[in-house]
């Protein structure tokens, strides 16, 4: 049999380990951060019309600049956006593909705050670019005096800050994020993939956009919008930006199908997001339950939490799936990490946890 190895792979990718968050079908996955809640029927069956639609003209290639949907982007987040500064993919992986293949590549680095999101460094890695993880403050936090010595330190092409931070759930100040953009020669990409399950009122980068064009704000349909299936993502960045992506995407990449879907769920974006806090309450519930049995679950704006205080991370995490809860074991010390699903997913998820709690649970009518 013919090994990997065997192979002429590029040297920079011999004994390199691809993405691989465990597919299982259980009854209660929550260990990709999907939105667990299902697209609402009727918005589903525009959907379907507008796919149908599209699917008389297949004979013929797509919009390549797909400008109606980047249009619908801009209209979605507002900041005074208009398309030109908008850009998409088959979902934010190849947007920050797009970006690392025009901005990083050989010769080139990509600095990033780690444990951050494990596709940046492989995204990194199928550029030839490379990767650069600097090290957090304490319980992951990141603050503007340790994110600028970095990148005083590292001098890299690209920063890439994910806010909130994948997989520990940090949220990222915005002025972290302007001491960055600031601080930085190259491109600035913030990922706020996770940006509407943060606390209302928590500023975008957005807003940090006007007057710095080498500013980069990725978002996804794949997190809030329970949108993963569809593979769609999405930025908003200068139109020299824009400019650069054109370069490097592939002609045609966004299917036709793909845009008619994303322009439906775009038409239905209040029923979309219609759930998103009901998930920030089941967040809340993780992180207060979690406490009162004695483990430590980190500060989350995203629609998971990372909780330490685990003896066994890998013995939990099997004990769980043998009972149908599939949850993420990230190889972060103690440490096991849970995406906050509906509210029967959660409860099984926090009965189940309950069995591993480091400390004798106090009663919850203590206080
Ligand atoms: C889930 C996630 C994404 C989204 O990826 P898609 O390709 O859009 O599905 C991007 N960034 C982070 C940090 C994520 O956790």
């Amino acid at each position: 049999m013919t090994d990997l190895e065997d192979l002429p792979i590029r040297d920079d990718l011999r004994g390199r380990a691809p993405y691989g968050a465990p597919q299982k079908a259980v009854p209660v996955a929550l260990n990709v951060n999907e939105n667990t809640h299902p697209i609402p029927e009727s918005v589903a069956h525009d959907i379907v019309a507008r796919v149908a639609a599209a699917i008389l003209h297949l004979n013929r290639y797509p919009d390549r600049e797909f400008t109606e949907l980047r249009r619908a982007f801009a209209a979605y987040l507002g900041h005074g956006l208009d398309e030109r500064g908008i850009w998409a993919a088959n979902g934010s992986n190849e947007v920050l593909q797009h970006v690392l293949q025009a901005f990083g590549g050989p010769g080139r680095t990509a600095l990033g705050f780690a444990p951050t999101y494990s596709m940046y460094g492989l995204l990194s890695a199928g550029t030839g670019t490379e990767w650069i993880g600097a090290p957090r403050d304490d319980d992951f936090e990141l603050s503007p005096e340790t994110a600028v010595a970095a990148v005083l330190e590292h001098d890299p092409d690209l920063v890439i800050l994910c806010a909130p931070n994948n997989p520990t759930g940090t949220p990222l100040s915005i002025e972290t994020i302007t001491a960055v953009a600031d601080a930085a020669r190259g491109i600035v990409v913030v990922d706020e993939a996770y940006h509407e399950f943060a606390d209302p009122g928590t500023p975008s980068a957005l807003t940090l956009l006007e007057g710095r064009p080498r500013l980069v704000v990725s978002r996804t349909m794949s997190k809030a919008f329970a949108f993963a299936g569809a593979r769609v993502g999405y930025l908003a960045a200068d139109p020299a930006v824009v400019d650069a992506l054109r370069l490097v995407r592939l002609p045609y990449h966004l299917s036709a199908l793909t845009q008619a879907a994303a322009l439906g769920a775009l038409a239905h974006s209040d029923e979309m997001l219609a759930m998103v806090d009901e998930i920030r309450g089941q967040r809340e519930r993780i992180v207060d339950e979690l406490a009162r049995l004695g483990f430590r679950p980190y500060r989350s704006g995203a629609n998971f939490v990372l909780f330490g205080g685990v003896d066994d991370p890998h013995a939990v995490f099997e004990a769980l799936l043998e009972r149908g809860i599939l949850i993420r074991d990230i190889g972060l010390p103690g440490c096991l990490r849970v995406t906050a699903g509906t509210e029967t997913e959660t409860t099984a998820f926090l009965e189940a946890i309950a069995a591993f709690a480091p400390a004798p649970a106090a009663p919850s009518h203590a206080e």
